[in-house]
């Protein structure tokens, strides 16, 4: 009895094994099409100076438009690209869009940030690829920035401490993205000589403006630190009016989040300044 319980058990493990697999195989082949239909499209979310909203720059975050599930964000398929091996085409064809739409984007002195998983930087050749990409689009290096997360520096240190050193010497910023959720020392924000760090919007969910709850002090120290080595902050993921305030008595300047502006396609965003002027 106990047997043939356990025969049963295995089976049943077997079939949602084997429904696993075939899903996986679905969003799989889902995707190698998207690639090749160009479903991939970048959203855009501002990067404001806190004390008046004004936008400094914005960041580049993909959506897919599924010609079944609608527009799906990362989080529905990012895992899937990355295990199958798609995801640098992905990125590419994310960055290549994100170009194009800059020249209508853009003001003068305002950039894009674009996410970069940390597959890239296995090729010695990303900055030479990335430099000839925004020259072939006429877009200057001072109006594209790089986000990375602290995964990507653990994995290859010193390579990815060649190709930044290369992009900086041709001009493009890089910041360290989700700050504060991994394991990178402080030292490493010192050794890579990045440019900005944002602050992991996990840390600004719980701030209180009253004390010293939550996550100030953490964010507290994230600022001295910044300041004493000379590096750009911006506050993720700022959802109320209370937390923007939180943050600019801490001393933060420059935040995104919904309480600003959920990220919204070229075309929303271009139709919202149309209202503006209206
Ligand atoms: P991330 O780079 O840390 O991007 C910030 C995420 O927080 C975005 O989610 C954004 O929509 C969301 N967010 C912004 N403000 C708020 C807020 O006030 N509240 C809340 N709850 N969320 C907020 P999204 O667009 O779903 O992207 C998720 C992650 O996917 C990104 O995290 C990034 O790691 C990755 N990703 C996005 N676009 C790309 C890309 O083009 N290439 C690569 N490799 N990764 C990307
Ligand atoms: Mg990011
Ligand atoms: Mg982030
Ligand atoms: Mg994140």
């Amino acid at each position: 009895r106990a047997k043939a319980g356990g025969r049963h058990r295995i089976e049943v493990f077997d079939e949602q094994l084997h429904e696993q697999a075939l899903q996986l195989l679905e969003v799989e082949s889902d995707l190698r099409r998207a690639i090749t239909r160009q479903e991939f499209e970048p959203y855009f979310q501002p990067i404001v100076r806190l004390v008046d909203g004004a936008v400094v720059g914005y960041e580049a975050l993909m959506r897919w438009n599924h010609p079944e599930r609608g527009v799906l964000a990362p989080g529905a398929f990012l895992h899937v690209a990355d295990a199958s091996g798609s995801m640098e085409a992905i990125d590419w064809q994310v960055f290549d869009r994100t170009l194009d739409c800059i020249g209508r984007l853009l003001q003068p002195g305002q950039y894009v940030n674009l996410n970069f998983s940390p597959r890239h930087f296995r090729s010695l050749e990303l900055d030479q690829r990335f430099l000839q990409l925004i020259a072939s689009k006429g877009v200057s290096p001072s109006q594209v920035r790089i986000e990375v997360t602290e995964g990507a520096l653990l994995e290859n240190p010193e390579q990815i401490g060649q190709v930044f050193n290369r992009l900086r010497e041709n001009g493009v910023l890089i910041a360290l993205d989700d700050f504060g959720t991994g394991y990178s020392s402080l030292s490493y924000l010192h050794r890579f000589k990045l440019h900005t760090v944002k602050i992991d919007r996990s840390f600004i969910s719980d701030l209180r403006l009253e004390d010293e709850g939550g996550s100030t002090a953490v964010v507290r120290a994230i600022l001295a630190l910044s300041r004493a080595q000379r590096l750009e902050v911006v506050a993720e993921g700022i959802e109320t009016d209370a937390q923007r305030r939180a943050l600019l008595s801490l001393g933060a300047e420059i935040g995104q989040g919904y309480f600003f502006a959920k990220p919204a396609s070229l075309d929303a965003i271009l139709a919202g300044r149309k209202d503006d002027l209206a």
